[in-house]
């Protein structure tokens, strides 16, 4: 299929107990300027997992797909969907059922009562959640364009915006990468957002009426009021492009700075590794460097050469730094573990960029392995450690964590594709040089 200008994107945003928009909308009753609209809560929401099995007779997920999937069953419970999708060599996906339903909305304060779902187009000020249920939830102003359908979800409302894909792009890379970025950088990112939209829509909400979510799950879009005049530029001047490998859409992964090496799939996520991601060295030579020995972390520490270490503000770099913890701080971030005083860390695995996958705490009444590089990451942040790249001095009343980068460190380095884009390389030298051996073209 060829993605064209004039290709609409439905993107899911958060759910909210109502969705309040000003701004000069158009529905089938008139224009107002005023909002209100909350779910009259009529039907039983059922939020699980659907495991389907490949079979040619199945239906595919969403419209950019060819593989068909059947149903096989759905669980309320995360492990059993897991275990059976294993069983059949198939695949789970989040599953919503019951929505839809009987909404309440105020127009300009006038209470119209009506079934899902409810439509109007326009510009609008809405104030949406952000981060719903983590510890960084807020509500934000943000601006919307576009249209609209509103349905009732439980006892909450789901709204989707239908919006042109390159301003669906233009959003999701002022969102990722910071608006005043240098345009070669931001046209890169397009490409791989862009790319991943291909990739995901339709993909991880088979049952819900959008193509793609507006959060961290598929890719963060939060509207177009952070919109840059570049952020457009970027999206518009590649309009249509994406990253190919041997014909198929990659996985065009990203993160703000890999530290100076990248890292791998098999590392992060305990996946197969992809060929276009290998680790490789953030710099214009491939010297020897790896950080997968405490030797080899030493080393590369004191490196300065990399692409990602630039001086971009208003970003901090977090090419290399420091976090203090004092004995008392590292027992009650790790009392869960029942070690008891925590008395060692010890890094069991690392990848070449020095990310740690394997860590030991060793504490006076036992020991356990934390896995995982999202999981260590979590467990030792103060919210969240920049990243799991990093070496542990014991010092007289603490732990000092020395690290490297800032996200997985897989695929584009954000920051690195700002210093790449600042010393001339073009877009596509940014992501041949992140993205071995593809290739940009239309899907
Ligand atoms: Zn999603
Ligand atoms: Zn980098």
């Amino acid at each position: 299929m060829v993605l064209e200008g004039t290709m609409r994107v439905r993107v899911g945003l958060p759910t909210s107990e109502r969705f309040v928009a000003e701004g000069r909308v158009e529905y089938d009753g008139g224009e107002v300027s005023n909002l209100r609209i909350e779910s009259e809560g009529s039907k039983d929401l059922w939020v699980g997992y659907a495991v389907f099995k490949p079979s040619p007779t199945g239906k595919p997920f969403g419209r950019f797909h060819k593989e068909r999937w059947e149903l096989v069953g759905k669980f309320k419970d995360l492990q059993e969907a897991h275990s059976l999708a294993k069983a059949v060599k198939g695949t789970y996906r989040r599953w919503v059922e019951g929505w839809g339903g009987v909404l309440s909305v105020w127009a300009d304060g006038r209470r119209i009562r009506t079934s899902s779902p409810f439509r109007f187009r326009g510009t609008v000020k809405a104030q949406v959640w952000v981060g719903r249920g983590f510890h960084w939830q807020r509500v934000e102003r943000a601006v919307y364009e576009g249209a609209f359908y509103v349905y009732a979800w439980g006892r909450e409302v789901k709204v989707v915006l239908e919006l042109p894909l390159e301003e669906y792009v233009a959003g999701v890379i002022s969102s990722e990468l910071h608006p005043e970025a240098p345009l070669e950088a931001l046209k890169a990112q397009a490409v791989a957002s862009r790319t991943n939209l291909v990739r995901t829509a339709g993909k991880h909400h088979p049952n819900e009426p959008y193509d793609i979510c507006a959060e961290d799950h598929c890719q963060v879009f939060r509207g177009l009021h952070i919109l840059g005049e570049r952020s457009r530029r970027a999206s518009y001047s590649t309009s249509g492009e994406i990253l190919l490998f041997e014909g198929e859409p990659i996985e065009a992964r990203y993160s703000k700075s890999c530290g100076g090496i990248t890292e791998t799939f098999s590392v992060v996520w305990a996946e197969e590794d992809r060929p276009y991601s290998p680790s490789f060295r953030d710099w214009k030579v491939e010297d020897e460097h790896d950080a997968s020995s405490i030797e080899g972390f030493e080393r590369f520490y004191e490196v300065t050469e990399s692409f990602c270490n630039v001086t971009f503000h208003p970003v901090e770099n977090l090419y290399r730094w420091e976090e203090f913890y004092t004995r008392e701080e590292m027992d009650r971030l790790l009392r869960d573990l029942n070690v008891g005083r925590v008395v060692e860390l010890n890094p069991l695995r690392r990848g070449r960029s020095g990310r740690i996958y394997e860590l030991e705490v060793v504490g006076e009444k036992g020991r356990v392995i934390l896995g995982g590089e999202y999981n260590i990451r979590q467990t030792l942040g103060k919210p969240f450690l920049p990243s799991s790249a990093f070496v542990i001095k014991i010092i007289g009343k603490g732990f000092l964590l020395k690290g490297m980068g800032w996200g997985h460190g897989v695929g584009m380095c954000q920051m690195g594709a700002v210093g790449m884009a600042k010393e001339g390389y073009d877009y596509h030298r940014i992501l041949t040089h992140y993205y071995k051996g593809a290739v940009i073209g239309h899907p």
